[in-house]
């Protein structure tokens, strides 16, 4: 089995990233071998502490056998990694050189960056990913976790070995893969050379990649926003399809690139038992719409609906097109819906929704005829009952004429543009490939 070496909180907001100190740690290790991928696993996205996207990182390391397989490049070098390695003990050696690494590379002075790192013979119980992926773990079960299997340094308050104890901890039922690509330092902090165009025709060039391109807001969101050392990520179900798409682009030529295992894309953060709900937790539940949706002050859309007592779901204005379905929606439509639940307002952060059933939306149209005389009755006052003029027969304001509505939304599965998704969240470009 090969060592498993976990990180995590390493960067602040100003910068930095702990992927591309994955890069740094394969260059410093490289005595060694990669055994399998490098993986870069997404933990809860609701922990209120996470810098970004509540991303950790594990490379499992050892002395490779058989035939090694590309998984990156750096500085002109290429990067392998093998199927399966020789036993190799965790040591103070090992665990100093990624130390020095972490040091040298970690947002240190920022109060909110408490890197940790884990050099473990095997990985964790799988059950400590699952928590921190849908929950939230205390250190010190985190700690427990890992007693006796390793080696850990911690700086700070040490908060990251709970993340880099997690992503040691992965075993993957579903797996995505991310080609990230870095820049030439000194291109750190200026605007990327990547052609829009050529994003564009990713997903038609190469199937198997996904959130590329947001067509809604006509955004790149491979590229990130920040200053980091980042060039773009590219991510997709097919790793040895990911190189290809990169060197596709054309434009700026990365200074390394490396392809990670993930576990964005899985959904893995939904828990699938509504009755573990809790603040800070995705859930997935069904439910009736019961009343119509409206749009706060903000341009946040809000329906309350029918779960185990009334919640709050909440469309947030940066889903931009996806609240168009959610205003569509109407009282007694039948829904399931992924979202995080929040303590103040309680409420439900939509990721996802489905649309199982639409109720029928009846609109007034018009007077009904006499029940005597058959002529059309008159309205005699809000709320009166209808009088027939000539005969003097009334009916009651139920018996109005009513059509049903057509609808702007039919029974299907929405999600927000790829621009506003979180990273771990399922696309509905992967739908059909897992369930
Ligand atoms: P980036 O995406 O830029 O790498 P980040 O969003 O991953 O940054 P971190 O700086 O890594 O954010 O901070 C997340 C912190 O939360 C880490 O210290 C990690 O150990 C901790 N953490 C992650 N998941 C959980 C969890 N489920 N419960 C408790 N703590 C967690």
């Amino acid at each position: 089995m090969p060592l498993y070496l976990g990180v995590d909180d390493t960067d602040s907001l100003r910068g930095m990233c702990t992927t591309f100190l994955a890069t740094e740690l394969v260059r410093a290790l490289s005595e060694w071998d990669l055994i399998g991928y490098p993986r870069l696993v997404r933990l809860n996205p609701n922990i209120p502490w996470k810098t970004r996207g509540n991303g950790a990182i594990c490379l499992r390391i050892g002395k490779g056998r058989g035939a090694g397989f590309r998984v990156g490049s750096i500085d002109g070098g290429d990067v392998f990694a093998y199927e399966r390695g020789t036993e190799t003990a965790p040591s103070e050696g090992i665990a100093a050189i990624a130390a020095r690494v972490v040091e040298r590379w970690s947002a240190l002075e920022d109060p909110t960056t408490n890197p940790g790192l884990v050099l473990l013979r095997k990985p964790p119980p799988p059950g400590l990913y699952w928590r921190a992926v849908r929950d939230v773990v205390r250190k010190r079960d985190a700690l427990r976790a890992i007693r006796g299997l390793g080696l850990r340094r911690e700086w700070k308050n040490g908060r990251g070995v709970i993340g880099a104890a997690a992503a040691a901890a992965w075993r993957p039922r579903d797996r995505t893969y991310e080609v990230l690509a870095y820049r030439e330092p000194s291109r750190w902090g200026t605007p990327r050379e990547i052609s829009a165009t050529s994003v564009r025709g990713l997903d038609a060039r190469f199937p198997s990649t996904f959130n590329n391109y947001d067509p809604d807001d006509d955004r790149v969101v491979i590229t990130p926003r920040t200053p980091c050392p980042v060039l773009c990520g590219i991510r997709g179900d097919d790793p040895q399809e990911l190189p290809a798409a990169l060197a596709s682009l054309g434009g700026e030529r990365p200074a390394r690139w490396l392809v990670f295992e993930t576990n964005q894309g899985t959904d893995d953060h939904v828990l699938r038992d509504p009755r573990a709900a809790r603040p800070w937790t995705t859930i997935q539940v069904s439910g009736t719409v019961l009343r119509e949706p409206r749009t706060l002050p903000g341009g946040h859309v809000v329906f309350p609906l029918r779960w185990r007592e009334p919640i709050d779901v909440l469309a947030y204005e940066p889903s931009k097109g996806f609240r168009a379905v959610v205003r569509a929606l109407a009282a007694g439509d039948s829904v399931r819906v992924v979202g995080a639940i929040r303590t103040t307002p309680r409420s439900l952060n939509l990721e996802k929704i489905e649309v199982l059933r639409l109720a029928p939306v009846l609109r007034p149209a018009g007077n009904p005829p006499c029940t005597a005389c058959g002529r059309r009755m008159k309205s005699s006052g809000r709320g009166a009952p209808y009088r027939c003029r000539r005969c003097g027969t009334t009916r009651p304001r139920s018996d109005a004429v009513l059509l049903e509505s057509p609808r702007q939304i039919a029974p299907g599965r929405y999600e927000p543009p790829v621009g506003s998704r979180r990273h771990i969240a399922m696309p509905l470009k992967r739908l059909p490939r897992t369930r």
